[in-house]
């Protein structure tokens, strides 16, 4: 998204940032360079201005406290050309769209999101929840990967998070021109990227059952290149795309350093958009972002419509909790819901399989229902891995070092608010990330039970009010489950 806006030395440019981004790596260490520089990308250049976009309203201000004069030394010195470096937050939704005209583009996606959404509920059956059963064959075998039937429009959950890149898929799938050429869909694993690649091709397949749908890993793009290759059959190999109306290809950045995949690949991809064809695409990050990947690659990649999907929200874990235990005709307690997205806030798919855990126990004890108790014990290990995967020590140093406080008069009994909210905020994370309960998480501040309650609530209540704290512990947290 970034390079195309770049106007002068556009690669000396980039090839500057990525050199500043190591030093700033070995100087501030791995961790905060992870949290803080990494999401930082160039947003264009010119006339000796240089805009670096940031995610978002709080990440900048800490950048710009922590570390901007330091990015204008370093620079400053590589290329004198630069006269001011500017840091821009990038909202979701003007960063996500390239290459298309926006407003055309949003008013199209507000259609859509406005049309009825189908019942996000699953439809029957316990095999429905376990994604490897009952795949069926597609017409092209050879090419073509089975789609997985669940896989549909109708048993995908639509929430804030990932409402953007739902309406963009369903865009593709349900209109008769190509409304943006490539969709490129990307977050991290299991929020339901192949999901949305296959209820696409569902609903085409569904619309015009003639046309010609390949779905296929990158993985499986390469694997067959290199078989045609090796057979001195890469004639036959093209041939094969030759005659596909939507091509769509997961997890792109397993491509990456394999050079002469990729050019067949940006040769097929472009053979492919020059007569029309569809292309989608999903990979595990933005395309200015995949490593190893050709920089004209990169762009072309970019050049449709770039639509990410953010980790889930509460709100969503509890539609997806909801939605599946319906479609297995099981009461799964409100309590039991809240626990479980509480506490297990990594993908779906570990939240699928938290579901089916409980279900599966309780169904083989007749008369057992699903509560809070059973959960706690069916999922112990479960918790007790994701317990050992942060502690209330790190999570104190954590926090304090990202308000500018020591871990020290964390635990003090300073109530000055910029001690005391840093405080809370390290009191709540805990109660979230950790299985401590309210007694022992109290012991490590020097503080009783009632006084992690009260923060807990008071965070809590803060993050509906104020934007900022909740942009801090949602920094934090992500950081912290890293
Ligand atoms: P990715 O390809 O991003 O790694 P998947 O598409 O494989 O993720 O999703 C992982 C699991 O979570 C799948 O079983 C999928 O059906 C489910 N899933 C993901 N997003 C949703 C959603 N919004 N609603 C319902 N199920 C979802
Ligand atoms: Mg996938």
């Amino acid at each position: 998204m970034a390079g195309e806006a770049i106007t002068t030395n556009n690669e000396d440019v980039q090839n500057e940032w990525g050199q500043i981004c190591s030093q700033l790596k070995q100087e501030v260490g791995e961790k905060a360079f992870d949290s803080w520089l990494k999401p930082l990308s160039i947003s264009s250049f010119s006339s000796g201005v240089m805009n670096i976009s940031v995610p978002t309203r709080f990440m900048r201000n800490w950048v710009i406290t922590n570390y901007s004069d330091r990015i204008h030394k370093i620079w400053g010195k590589k290329n004198p050309n630069i006269k001011s470096i500017n840091f821009i937050v990038q909202a979701a939704d003007e960063g996500i769209m390239t290459g298309v005209h926006n407003s055309t583009c949003r008013s199209l996606l507000k259609k859509i999101s406005q049309s009825p959404a189908p019942q996000n509920i699953y439809q029957s059956g316990v095999n429905n929840i376990q994604p490897e059963a009952g795949y069926v064959s597609d017409a092209n075998q050879s090419l073509s990967v089975p789609l997985n039937p669940q896989y549909t429009f109708e048993n995908f959950v639509v929430g804030k998070t990932n409402e953007f890149a739902y309406a963009a898929a369903r865009k593709v799938a349900e209109s008769d021109d190509i409304p943006f050429n490539p969709l490129f869909l990307y977050s991290g694993v299991g929020l339901g990227k192949t999901h949305l690649m296959h209820a696409i091709a569902w609903r085409i397949k569904q619309r015009n059952p003639n046309k010609n749908i390949v779905y296929l890993s990158a993985e499986k793009f390469m694997y067959k290149f290199v078989r045609a290759l090796r057979y001195k059959d890469t004639a036959a190999f093209k041939e094969q795309f030759r005659s596909v109306d939507v091509l769509m290809v997961d997890d792109v950045q397993f491509m990456g350093g394999k050079d002469t995949t990729q050019e067949e690949f940006f040769y097929t991809f472009n053979s492919l958009i020059e007569e029309g064809r569809q292309i989608i695409i999903s990979a595990d990050k933005s395309p200015s972002d995949l490593e190893g990947i050709e920089t004209r690659l990169r762009s072309r990649l970019g050049c449709g419509l770039v639509a990410d999907i953010h980790p889930t929200d509460f709100d969503l874990r509890i539609g997806i909790l909801q939605a599946k235990a319906k479609q297995l005709n099981c009461e799964l307690p409100q309590k039991v819901a809240e626990f479980l997205a509480q506490k297990i806030t990594s993908n779906i798919r570990e939240l699928e399989g938290a579901l089916r855990r409980i279900i599966a126990h309780t169904q083989l004890l007749p008369g057992k229902e699903i509560t809070l108790e059973n959960t706690q014990d069916v999922l112990k290990d479960m918790l007790r891995s994701y317990d050992r995967r942060t502690t209330i020590d790190e999570i104190q140093k954590k926090v304090a070092e990202h308000f500018n406080i020591s871990v020290k008069e964390m635990q003090s009994s300073r109530r000055a608010r910029t001690v005391a909210r840093p405080r809370q905020i390290a009191m709540y994370l805990a109660k979230l990330l950790t299985l401590r309960s309210l007694p022992e998480i109290g012991r490590k501040f020097d503080r009783d039970h009632t006084t992690v309650m009260h923060a807990v609530r008071k965070v809590e209540e803060l993050i509906k009010e104020d934007t900022s704290v909740a942009e801090s512990v949602e920094v934090l947290r992500r950081s912290l489950e890293a």
